[in-house]
Formats: structure tokens, sequence, C-alpha cells
């Protein structure tokens, strides 16, 4: 059982930022609900990778939070696990909106992070939908109507049933952008700062990012407050 400080240093984690947590070495750590810890351990997985080892004390303080990790390491359950806890706490209607959203770049990407979250969301009676671009709006309409706990949405069709008045953002109190980094390579920067004036100030904002260049950083500066910062081995500019 490893001291929070000597786990950091076995799997390359450095933090910065005022109060940082320790991390979870364990799934045991997390304080997680029976019925979630049952889906982590039939999915196979033994214990946290470790950026969510570190994000998941973070994120369940409610702190803003900039997570640097390469591709495969696990981010998805980093933030949507603190993000089934959130749901939990606000006990919000579903038909009113989404609590909780998560950008994402691509539709494939984008129906990968909802397959995760009905997954492992199951136990816990959470609701999801995905909104991409390329496939008819009628069902995903009709999904936003009926109501969903978490949206997981690509800058470009979002925008669009924003701007047809078909789905408010004013209950989200959990905002995520996934893969920062290609979101803006992929030039979506001005629909992801007009997505993020419709969502309240009152929130937490959580950035995941395989590389931190300056782009990237300028646009945390700009969405997240004091956020804490977390890098998993050396991080790509
Ligand atoms: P990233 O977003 O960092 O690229 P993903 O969240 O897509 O990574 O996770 C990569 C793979 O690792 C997925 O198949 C996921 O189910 C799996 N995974 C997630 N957490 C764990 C864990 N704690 N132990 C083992 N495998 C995990
Ligand atoms: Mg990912």
């Amino acid at each position: 059982n490893l001291s929070g400080d000597a786990y950091r240093r076995q799997h390359e984690i450095t933090v910065t930022g005022d109060e940082v947590p320790l991390p979870f070495s364990s799934f045991e750590a997390t304080g997680f609900p029976s019925e979630l810890l049952s889906e982590v351990y039939s999915a196979g997985f033994s214990a946290p990778t470790p950026i969510q080892a570190q994000s998941w004390p973070i994120a369940l303080q409610g702190r803003d939070i900039v997570a640097v990790a390469k591709t495969g390491s696990g981010k998805t359950l980093g933030y949507l696990i603190p993000g089934f806890m959130h749901l939990k706490r606000c006990c919000k209607d579903p038909r009113m909106g989404p609590t909780v959203l998560v950008l994402s770049p691509t539709r494939e990407l984008a129906t990968q992070i909802q397959d995760e979250a009905v997954k492992f969301g199951k136990s816990s009676r959470i609701s999801c939908t995905c909104l991409y671009g390329g496939a008819p709006k009628g069902p995903q309409l009709r999904d936003i109507e009926r109501g969903v706990d978490i949206v997981v949405a690509t800058p470009g069709r979002l925008n669009d049933i924003l701007e047809m008045r078909r789905i408010s953002l004013h209950q989200v109190s959990y905002l995520v952008l996934d893969e920062a980094d290609r979101m803006l390579d992929m030039g979506f920067e001005p629909q992801i700062r007009k997505i993020v004036k419709e969502v309240p100030t009152l929130r937490q904002t959580l950035m995941y990012t395989a590389t931190w260049p300056k782009e990237v950083r300028k646009i945390a500066a700009d969405l997240l407050v004091n956020p804490i910062q977390v890098n998993i081995g050396n991080i790509d500019e």
C-alpha cells in the first residue's frame, strides 16, 4: 500500500495547483458505491489507471481539472465516474436538460464515450445520449425531449441544436472537454466557445487532453477556474 507521494513517483504523476488531494491507489480507496465497484471488477479492471487514481479525488471534490495523459490511459472513466457521483448528488430533473455535458471531437469517439457511460452507469440508472453530425436530427431531438442526465456531443451538432433552441444547457453543472487538443486542431474553438456561453458559470469544468500546446493552454485559462493540473509521464507540447 503505497503512500500518495510514492504512488505518484512510481506512475510518473505530476500535479500543480492548490491543495491537491492524494491519489486513490486502489478501487477500495475511492469510496465508490458497491454497485459501481462491481461494474469495474466485472469489466476485469484490477486497479485505477494513474490518470484515474489522481483525477478522481480532485474531480470528486468539485475542483476544475486539466488532465494531460496519452491515448489509452483511461481518461474516459477518469471523468465519467465523478460525473455519475455529481449526478447522484444533484438529483435534477433530466427533462429540464442534461446535468453532465461532454464535448468530443468525432462521432466515433462520442459513441465510445456513450458506450462507457451506458455500461458503467447502468447500475446507477444514469441515462446518456449522443449528438453528432452526419445523422438525422430527429431521433437525437427525441432523446433530448425524453430527458437525459448526460449528453455527449460533437461541437458542430450541439451548436446546430442549440441554434434551433431544441436543447437547454441551463442545468449543466459538470462540463467536460475531452480530447481538447483534437477539438482545437479540427477548428471547433468557435463552436466550443458558443456552447460554453450557454452553460452557467457556476459549474465544474474538466479538460482532458493528450497534448498540451499553447492553444489548449489558452482555452483552459479562459474556461477553467483555479484548476489542478495532472500530467502523466512526459507531456508533449
Ligand atoms: P483514453 O481516453 O485515455 O484514450 P480510454 O478511456 O478510452 O483511454 O481507455 C482505454 C481502454 O482502457 C478502454 O478500453 C477502457 O475500458 C480501459 N480501461 C479504463 N480504465 C481501466 C482500468 N482501470 N483498468 C484497465 N482498463 C481500463
Ligand atoms: Mg479518450
